[in-house]
C-alpha cells in the first residue's frame, strides 16, 4: 500500500523567505491537497550561527497571507510535534551515536585549525578542493585513523568533537527524482559530512533525515540547491534502514533575463519585488514585498505556480483550489524558470477582474477620501476594474467618478476642442437636460440622435463630451459614467467645463 501523502516545507530562519521559498511551499501545499494528504511546515534552526530574529515570524506571516495554510506546524500543532527543530534537540545525538556504534559513521577531533592547515597544504601542493573524505580520513584525528584509547582517552578529556558519516568508498548511490528521473553519484565524489556538531547540535543533514522519517514525510519537494545533499541523505536513510521518501528537486527561479538565480537583490534594481511581504533588515534597509506593492495573494500564487509547472493546458488563471486539483509533479520542468515581472502585473490584472465590484468597493473605501457610499463605488469599480492593475488604479484612471475633474487633458484639447466647441456643447447640454430617463441607453440614443441631426461623426463629438465630464482622452462608456454621475452633476461639469477647458485652450 502506497504510504499516506505527507510533505513538508523546512525552511531555515536565516532572513525572510525568497519567492523561490514561497514556491517551495506552494507545490508541497497543492500536492498535499491533491492527494487527501498532510502539509506540514517545520523551522530548520539548527544552524545557531545563521539564525535571523523574526525570520520565523515572517515565514508564517507571509505563508499565511499567501493561503498556503499547513495542517500541522509551529503554532498549530500536531502530533509530530515539536515542529521547531531548536525544540528537538535531544533527539538527535542517538541518533548520530547509533551510526557510530554501527561504524557508518565516526568521531573527529580535528580543530579548525587543523583543518585550516590541511587545505593549505593540499592548495600549495596543486589540490584547491581539498575535502574530509574516504581518502584523507586517515590522516586526520578521528576514531578511525586514532586506536581506541586514544579516542577514549580524548572522549574522557571532554576533547570537543563532531561526528562524521563513514562515506563508503567507490558505490553509486542511485535514487529516482519525480522531476529529473534518475541520479546516480559516486560515493568517491562525495565528501564525509559532519551529522553532529561540537555545539552539541546536528547538522541539518542529520536533523533533516530524523525529522522526515520521524514525521513519517513521504515526498521530499524542495530546490534544487539541494540536489547535491540528496545522495548523502539516500545514504543515511539506508544506513538508519529506514524507508527513503520519494525526492522532487524543483528547477531554479532564473533572472528575467535568464542569466542566473532569482537574487534578493535583483528586485528592488529591476523594479518589482522579490518577497512576498516587505522585510526590513536590522539595519533598516526594506525589501518591498508583493503585499504591500498591492498584489492579491491569489495573483502572487497564480504566477508563483507557473514559474516551473504548467497545467498542459491553455488555461491561465487558477485559483488555489483549481492548482490543488490540476497539480501533478510530473507536468513540473527540470529546466530553470524565469521570472517574467510583466506577466506577474498581468495575473493581478486579471485576479482584480475576477474579484466582485462589492469586494473592490470594500478595499476602495479604504483608501478613497470622503464618505461614499459602497453602492456608489461599487459601481465605480464595476466601470474602472478592466482598467485597473491594482486597486489604487482605479482610483488614479477614474478619480472623476468620486470628485470633479481637476485638469484637462492638454492632447485631447490640441487636437480636437475647436472654436465652434464650447457652442457644440452647450447644444449637446440642452439634449442632455431634455433626457428624462437618465439612463446609458437613453443617454445613448440622444447622442445618436444629435449627431444625426448635425451630421457629425462620434469621433468629433464624444471625445469632447467625455473632455468636459472627466477630463481624460480616454476612459469607460460614456453613457455609463453619465448615468452614474446623473443629470445634474453632467450639467455642471459641461458648463463649467467649457470655460476650464477654453482656458487651457488658448495656452496649447
Ligand atoms: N532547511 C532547508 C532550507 O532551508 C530545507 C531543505 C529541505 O527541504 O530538505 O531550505
Amino acid at each position: 500500500m502506497p504510504r499516506p501523502v505527507r510533505v513538508r516545507f523546512a525552511p531555515s530562519p536565516t532572513g525572510p523567505l525568497h519567492m523561490g521559498g514561497v514556491r517551495t511551499a506552494l507545490y508541497n501545499y497543492l500536492f498535499a491537497k491533491k492527494h487527501n494528504g498532510t502539509f506540514i511546515i517545520r523551522i530548520e534552526d539548527t544552524d545557531q550561527a545563521r539564525f535571523v530574529p523574526g525570520a520565523q515570524d515572517y515565514i508564517v506571516d507571509a505563508l499565511n497571507w499567501a493561503g498556503i495554510m499547513p495542517t500541522e506546524g509551529p503554532g498549530i500543532g500536531g502530533k509530530y510535534g515539536p515542529y521547531v527543530q531548536s525544540e528537538r534537540n535531544s533527539m538527535y545525538r542517538p541518533y548520530a551515536e547509533q551510526l557510530v556504534e554501527s561504524e557508518m559513521a565516526y568521531y573527529a577531533f580535528d580543530t579548525s585549525e587543523d583543518l585550516t592547515t590541511m587545505r593549505d597544504q593540499a592548495k600549495q601542493m596543486g589540490m584547491p578542493n581539498w575535502q574530509y573524505n574516504n581518502v584523507t580520513r586517515n590522516s586526520m584525528k578521528n576514531s578511525i585513523s586514532l586506536s581506541s584509547d586514544e579516542v577514549q582517552k580524548k572522549l574522557d578529556k571532554g576533547d570537543p568533537y563532531v561526528i562524521r558519516m563513514k562515506m563508503p568508498r567507490n558505490v553509486d548511490v542511485r535514487f529516482e527524482d519525480e522531476i529529473r528521473g534518475w541520479v546516480v553519484v559516486n560515493t568517491n565524489n562525495l565528501d564525509d559530512k559532519v551529522l553532529f556538531k561540537s555545539d552539541g547540535m546536528p547538522t541539518y543533514h542529520l536533523a533533516n533525515i530524523v525529522d522526515d522519517h520521524t514525521m513519517e514525510i513521504s515526498h521530499v519537494i524542495r530546490g534544487e540547491e539541494w540536489l547535491p545533499s540528496a545522495p548523502l541523505h539516500v545514504l543515511l536513510y539506508e544506513a538508519f534502514g529506514w524507508e527513503s521518501p520519494k525526492f522532487a528537486h524543483l528547477p531554479l527561479l532564473l533572472k528575467p533575463d535568464g542569466n542566473g538565480k532569482l537574487s534578493k537583490r535583483d528586485g528592488d534594481r529591476l523594479g518589482f519585488p522579490v518577497f512576498p511581504t516587505n522585510w526590513t533588515t536590522a539595519e533598516g534597509e526594506v525589501f518591498s514585498g508583493y503585499r504591500e506593492k498591492g498584489y492579491y495573494p491569489e495573483s502572487f500564487i497564480n504566477m508563483l505556480a507557473f514559474l516551473g509547472w504548467n497545467p498542459g493546458t491553455t488555461q491561465e488563471l487558477f485559483s488555489l483550489e483549481e492548482l490543488s486539483a490540476a497539480f501533478t509533479l510530473d507536468r513540473v520542468s527540470k529546466a530553470g524558470a524565469k521570472f517574467d515581472p510583466d506577466k506577474t502585473k498581468w495575473f493581478q490584472q486579471q485576479h482584480l477582474r475576477l474579484r466582485d465590484n462589492a469586494v473592490l468597493a470594500a478595499e476602495l473605501k479604504i483608501i478613497v477620501e470622503g464618505d461614499h457610499s459602497l453602492e456608489n463605488l461599487s459601481t465605480v469599480c464595476g466601470l474602472m476594474k478592466e482598467r485597473a492593475t491594482f486597486i489604487q488604479d482605479i482610483l488614479t484612471e477614474g478619480g472623476y467618478l468620486i470628485g470633479r475633474p481637476t485638469s484637462y487633458d492638454e492632447k485631447t484639447v490640441r487636437k480636437k476642442w475647436k472654436e465652434n466647441s464650447p457652442a457644440l456643447m452647450l447644444e449637446w447640454l440642452t439634449e442632455l437636460k431634455s433626457v428624462t430617463t437618465f439612463n446609458a441607453e437613453m443617454i445613448e440614443s440622444a447622442f445618436k440622435a444629435f449627431l444625426e441631426v448635425r451630421e457629425m461623426g462620434v469621433g468629433a463629438v464624444l471625445p469632447l463630451f467625455r473632455l468636459l465630464i472627466t477630463g481624460k482622452g480616454m476612459g469607460p462608456s460614456m453613457f455609463e459614467i453619465a448615468e452614474f454621475l446623473g443629470k445634474e452633476e453632467c450639467a455642471e461639469r459641461i458648463t463649467t467645463g467649457i470655460l476650464e477647458v477654453s482656458i487651457v485652450s488658448s495656452n496649447v
